[in-house]
């Protein structure tokens, strides 16, 4: 496993990029990789991206599969894992030439990850997963942390693309282990959030001031991220989202979709992980309200409205993603 820093200069890049979905983060990527020098083609479906795509450099085909057939690597960054699935299936491993390294930096469940590596291997490709933290900022400022699956000498061919884009690059192994390492840290983030949220309202609830919490468990064996950099009260971290009423950062959608997700996972996995669970089942709920635009952190109104009522809800057994947390970006 190997992890990459940005302050390694990017190696030059000779050769065509599609980029296959030029939404929030899609576009930005696709941007930044026109702005270094590299030969881009887009396709999106939707002509307001088509048209920033123009403006930003980058050359507009007009199709998915008229995109990638001079392409050297072809990236797509689309919603969810049906997209990913649909496009491979639907043209792209058609259309593209022998030899084509396909990136997909889309959020989607590890398995269809891995259907999807294994679609563009029997085509005879080759394949990577590589999702990314970091939000449309990150994406704009080619700072993301890109979370790569698949084969060494792939990676070693995608580096300098990834490096343009991004601020950290880390192998974490075969095909499918970008994904699963993405779920791991998302889950523990949903799991610490809801941890810290409960913690902050329970205090407030017996007297306690928030800054002497904070103080206490920043410093103690409470300190987590969820904590110290995106505090979800405001006062003791001036930059966290609950200072600007909790616009995105991280928007509750995205944090439910990538908790489903995780579920998907414990559940191909079968791992008991009922902490997964719960913050799947709480998250859910809290992006079916407003809490899908508002960043993560604001789960501590939703525990304060409900005030002492017992009991947790139940986690949901087999959970579909909603439509509302895959086909939207977040609007941060
Ligand atoms: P988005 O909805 O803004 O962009 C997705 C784009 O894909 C849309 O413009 C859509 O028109 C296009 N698209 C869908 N099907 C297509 C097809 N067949 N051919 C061409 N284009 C197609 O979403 P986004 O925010 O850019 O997110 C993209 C992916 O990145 C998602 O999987 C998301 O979970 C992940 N992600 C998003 C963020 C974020 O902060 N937005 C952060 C990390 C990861």
């Amino acid at each position: 496993m190997t992890a990459v820093d940005s302050n390694i200069a990017p190696a030059p890049f000779a050769g065509t990029v599609a980029v296959i979905g030029l939404g929030h983060m899609g576009g930005p990527m696709a941007a930044n990789l026109a702005a270094a020098g590299v030969v881009v083609v887009g396709f999106d479906l939707v002509s307001s991206a088509l048209a920033a795509a123009r403006e930003a450099g980058i050359r507009i085909a007009a199709s998915g599969e008229a995109a990638v057939t001079r392409a050297d690597v072809v990236i797509t960054m689309l919603p969810a894992g049906r997209h990913v699935l649909a496009s491979y299936e639907n043209g792209l491993l058609a259309a593209a030439r022998p030899g084509t390294l396909f990136i997909d930096c889309s959020t989607i469940s590890v398995d269809d990850a891995r259907a999807a590596a294994a679609l563009a291997v029997a085509a005879g490709y080759r394949a990577l997963d590589a999702p990314v933290s970091g939000g449309v900022v990150g994406a704009e400022k080619g700072t993301l942390a890109f979370m790569v699956g698949g084969a060494e000498a792939d990676v070693a061919e995608a580096m300098p693309l990834l490096q343009i884009m991004g601020g950290r690059i880390v192998h974490c192994g075969g095909s499918g282990l970008g994904q699963a390492a993405k779920v791991c840290n998302n889950m523990i983030l949903g799991v610490s959030m809801l941890a810290v949220s409960e913690a902050f309202v329970l205090g407030e609830s017996l007297g306690l001031d928030h800054q002497a919490l904070y103080d206490v468990a920043a410093n103690a064996s409470g300190q987590c991220w969820a904590l110290t950099t995106n505090c979800p009260v405001p006062g003791p971290v001036p930059a966290s989202p609950a200072n600007r009423d909790y616009r995105p950062g991280f928007a509750g959608a995205l944090m439910a979709k990538d908790l489903l997700l995780a579920v998907d996972a414990i559940d191909s996995a079968g791992v008991h992980a009922e902490a997964g669970r719960l913050a799947a089942a709480v998250f859910t709920r809290f992006a079916e309200g407003e809490g899908a635009g508002l960043d993560f952190s604001a789960i501590i109104d939703d525990i304060r409205r409900r005030g002492a009522a017992p009991g947790a809800p139940a986690a949901p057994a087999a959970p579909a993603a909603p439509a509302a947390l895959t086909d939207e970006g977040a609007p941060s």
